[in-house]
């Protein structure tokens, strides 16, 4: 990771970002994980699913992302009644309370924080 701000941001909107497979760069939009809310703006080439534009959440390798990741699946993966569903959401809350200071951002240079879209992936893959 680099802390400086002459780096270069590319802007996905247009298409002069580098597109070989494993091509990593920085991006002018700004990525926010759906699971632990942290923000990115690495965008990697290739990848799972499919080859395209991906944007990882930097905390995707931790065992908590992990465990945060499946009760939110749970959240969503079979109709539930409304009381576990209530208890599954105060529990994710709390989690979140609780690996709060574990989350860590990966911003480089100053991205439009306007441009604001979810990960393309929750958990870490090869290019
Ligand atoms: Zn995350």
């Amino acid at each position: 990771m680099s802390d400086t701000n002459d780096v270069q941001l590319y802007d996905l909107r247009r298409k002069t970002y580098p597109n070989q497979r494993g091509d990593s760069f920085r991006s002018l939009q700004v990525f926010l994980c759906p699971i632990c809310a942290a923000l990115t703006n690495k965008v990697v080439m290739g990848g799972y699913p499919g080859y395209g534009v991906r944007a990882v959440c930097p905390n995707s390798v931790e065992d908590w992302h992990h465990n945060l990741e499946d009760r939110v699946g749970l959240l969503h993966k079979f109709p539930h009644p409304k009381s576990y569903k209530e208890e599954l959401q105060k529990e994710i809350d709390e989690m979140r309370e609780a690996y709060k200071s574990l989350i860590k951002n990966d911003i480089v240079g100053n991205p439009d924080m306007n441009l604001m879209s979810a990960v393309t992936n929750t958990r870490s893959f090869h290019a």
